[in-house]
């Protein structure tokens, strides 16, 4: 959140600000100045200067420091989060002069236009959303109902700008990397979409563009918004990763009760590196074993995902490996078959549905749970991060934020790892 120091344009809040706190801390008017500069900011994990993402608590201080009851803090938190408000000016139920003084202090709501929509015949949507400094993310709401009729509503969101992975089969490795998403940048996206259905968002995958395991520390700030305060069970979301190394342990440690996804795609190490480049620097032994202890520290089961590329890792014979490998690492294992959406200049091609059966069969018949992923909004422009493509070659042009590479070398990875 934004440090006092931010408020300097703001004398009238920064008094107010004193003022509130001073009473809050019991202590008399002479003291004030001089005991209040020692009182920490809010909170430093928050971006500074936006709303969303903020905690009922946080926002609640924040009332605090602008000479506001603590109970307008309250309030913002149902605007922002159920009213899905985007302006600071349209937080209309909060006095003018508060709205006046949050906006004179730089803060804003930090919500992003939608750039694009594409829905498909089957319901998905498509959302490009256009960042601050003009750099368009996907995120994809996909509505499913069950036997009961009950409608879930799954937000696929993105953690990054491109990726810098560059899986051989997949969309958004081909349109290169840009940068991490900030943790609202990726709360927006579940807000966008449950304005869009006009439903609450009851699942999400972070099985969008880019890498979560490479933006850990967003990507949990957005995971505690999304359960804590848009109130999206922990065992609702899902988080993907293709494999960095050291990142499962860390995210083990948080003991989240979500699942842990991992994008397999091969039953050894030779034919794993060749379909995912960056394998190169995790064997496959290391990841069957950091899952093996996320298992044991968290007790939720790891699922794989495993892109089925037609003649390169889809035979029988894959599938008795893979079988075996995961016995060899212990229960507790879920694999989820992708058969390969087509995307723009690649070479692979979709199994036949036969080939997808006798597959998922050799597993089933190897006492390993499977399910095979039901391709959805294929006419919304195939695969995860090929929207974004479409519109967004390169990053656009003439913003003076742009200055990252788009293509980042191997050895740059481990600098868009998060502390
Ligand atoms: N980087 C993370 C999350 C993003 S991709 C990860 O790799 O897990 C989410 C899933 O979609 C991954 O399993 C990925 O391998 C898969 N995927 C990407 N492009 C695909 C394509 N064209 N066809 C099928 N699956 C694809």
């Amino acid at each position: 959140m934004r440090p006092m120091a931010a408020l300097r344009h703001a004398p009238i809040a920064r008094a107010a600000q004193f003022r509130a706190l001073a009473v809050s801390c019991g202590i008399g008017s002479r003291e004030t100045a001089a005991k209040v500069a020692a009182v920490p900011p809010v909170s430093k994990k928050m971006a500074p200067g936006v709303l969303i993402g903020m905690s009922e608590s946080d926002l609640q201080q924040l009332a605090l420091e602008f000479g506001q009851d603590k109970y307008r803090g309250k309030q913002l938190h149902q605007l922002l989060y159920k009213r899905k408000i985007k302006e600071i000016q349209d937080l209309s139920q909060v006095p003018l002069a508060f709205r006046n003084e949050l906006q004179e202090a730089g803060w804003r709501v930090g919500r992003s236009p939608v750039y694009k929509e594409v829905t498909a015949a089957d319901g998905t949507v498509k959302l490009l959303l256009k960042l601050e400094d003009n750099r368009l993310v996907e995120t994809v709401g996909i509505p499913v109902e069950d036997a009961k009729g009950s409608v879930r509503l799954t937000a696929c969101v993105s953690s990054q700008v491109g990726c810098p992975l560059r899986c051989s089969f997949c969309a958004t490795g081909k349109g290169g990397f840009a940068r991490n998403l900030k943790s609202h940048e990726i709360v927006e996206q579940v807000l966008a979409l449950e304005e869009i259905f006009k439903r609450r968002v009851t699942n999400v995958v972070f099985m969008g563009m880019g890498e979560p395991m490479l933006n850990l520390k967003e990507v949990l700030e957005a995971h505690r918004c999304l359960n804590k305060d848009i109130q999206i069970g922990q065992r609702m979301i899902t988080i993907s990763t293709v494999g960095v190394p050291n990142t499962i342990k860390r995210l083990a440690s948080h003991k989240l009760q979500s699942t842990l996804a991992v994008s397999l795609h091969a039953p050894n190490q030779k034919l794993r590196e060749q379909i995912v480049p960056s394998a190169k620097s995790y064997p496959l032994d290391a990841i069957m074993n950091d899952c093996k202890q996320y298992l044991l520290e968290t007790s939720r089961r790891v699922s794989f995902e495993y892109t089925l590329l037609a003649g390169v890792n889809d035979t029988v014979d894959h599938a008795i490996e893979l079988a075996e490998l995961l016995h060899k690492w212990g229960p507790g294992y879920h694999v989820n078959l992708i058969p390969f959406n087509p995307i723009d200049g690649s070479e692979y091609k979709r199994p036949y549905r036969k080939a997808v059966l006798a597959f998922s069969a050799a597993l089933e018949s190897r006492k390993v749970t499977v399910s095979v992923r039901q391709t959805r909004g294929l006419d919304a422009s195939a695969a995860c991060g090929q929207l974004r493509n479409e519109f967004q070659k390169v990053p656009l042009l003439g913003d003076a934020n742009i200055e990252e590479s788009e293509q980042v070398e191997e050895s740059e990875l481990e600098m868009a790892v998060s502390s």
